[in-house]
């Protein structure tokens, strides 16, 4: 996952992390801003290890969520057959969504594009500038980010086919897929899908849920503001667990706070996917004139500072 970000330090806890500007090349333009690679595990665990002892279930998947009908909790099934009776529940539970479900929001529509994911190690070091680096052709991007000295994040995305569904579980029919996508780039590209850790190959079926086309980093940023939001609200009434009201009212301060930087950023996701999925050069001309006039600077959004905790 590659986020924009201010420049991080050991001591933050991020075990492997890159850090770098963004160089991206279409029709000979260059943009530059920032961007990070974090691997997800170690944010993970650095997130979980400034907890106390046992706050996070790993390994525990919820079945369903229902509203308490005494209460105003909702009380989950969890897979091993036992229940939690949630004061708050935060639904951060990914593309299929169980809490979506349960809040009956829209459902997931896909994209016509699909992804393949992957690091390639070299063990000598790969010598690349401490950059993401974005290539359209046609409707195939790819980019590459490294991540150390000798660890390199990579993706390519292209156009959906029905077919593509078989190589599902292969990794080495995943592998020849991306290299048949990338027929025609730089050299170094080629080899590094080529020579990349079969282990780590992951081919997903892009999907959003209207009006949403968010990522990683918005889902971040979204985790410090509902944070801080119902933190003040703890601060400001020590009985806030007894108290729904208080949970409500920082809730509310945190979709006032987030609203219009997600319409921005869905609206500028949205525009970009639309770019890569689309074929017709009208529709492309259109969209991309909407992306200039709406966001002269591609990477303005990477500029955003989400505050402290
Ligand atoms: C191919 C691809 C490339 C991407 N690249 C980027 C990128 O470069 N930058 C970026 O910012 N974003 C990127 N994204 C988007 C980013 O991955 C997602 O937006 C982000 O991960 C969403 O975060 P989340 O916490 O909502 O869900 P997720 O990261 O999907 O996490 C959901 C978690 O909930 C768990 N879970 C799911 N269901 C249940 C259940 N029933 N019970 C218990 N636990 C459950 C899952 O195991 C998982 O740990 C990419 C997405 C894809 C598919």
């Amino acid at each position: 996952m590659w986020v924009g970000l201010r420049p991080c330090s050991s001591q933050e806890g991020y075990k492997e992390c890159g850090v770098g500007k963004i160089r991206g090349a279409q029709n000979n333009r260059k943009w530059i801003g920032e961007a990070r690679c974090v691997k997800r595990n170690d944010l993970v665990e650095a997130l979980a290890d400034d907890l106390p002892p046992r706050t996070i279930r790993f390994g525990c998947q919820i079945l369903s969520v229902k509203s308490d009908t005494i209460t105003p909790f909702s009380i989950l099934h969890l897979n091993d057959g036992s229940t939690v009776r949630a004061k708050v529940l935060i639904g951060c539970d990914g593309a299929n969504s169980v809490v979506a479900d349960f809040l009956e929001l829209k459902p997931k529509k896909v994209f016509s594009s699909c992804a393949v994911r992957g690091y390639t190690n070299y063990p000598n070091g790969h010598g690349l500038p401490p950059e993401l680096v974005r290539l359209i052709r046609g409707t195939t991007l790819s980019g590459t980010v490294p991540i150390n000295d000798n660890l390199v994040f990579w993706f390519v995305v292209q156009k959906w086919n029905r077919k593509d569904a078989m190589v599902w579980n292969d990794p080495e029919l995943i592998r020849e897929m991306a290299l048949e996508a990338i027929k025609g780039f730089p050299a170094q590209e080629i080899e590094m899908v080529n020579n990349c850790d079969l282990t780590s190959l992951s081919f997903t079926h892009l999907r959003y849920r209207a009006p949403w086309h968010i990522g990683g980093s918005a889902a971040m940023e979204d985790a410090v503001v509902l944070a801080r939001c119902l933190a003040r609200k703890m601060q400001a009434n020590v009985n806030m667990y007894h108290d729904m009201k208080g949970v409500e009212e920082g809730i509310d301060e945190y979709v006032k706070e987030r609203r219009m930087r997600l319409v921005q950023l869905s609206t500028q996701t949205y525009l970009l996917g639309s770019l890569v999925d689309n074929w017709s050069s009208i529709v492309r001309f259109m969209i991309i004139l909407l992306l200039a006039l709406l966001f002269r600077n591609p990477f303005g959004h990477n500029r955003y500072n989400v505050g402290r905790l």
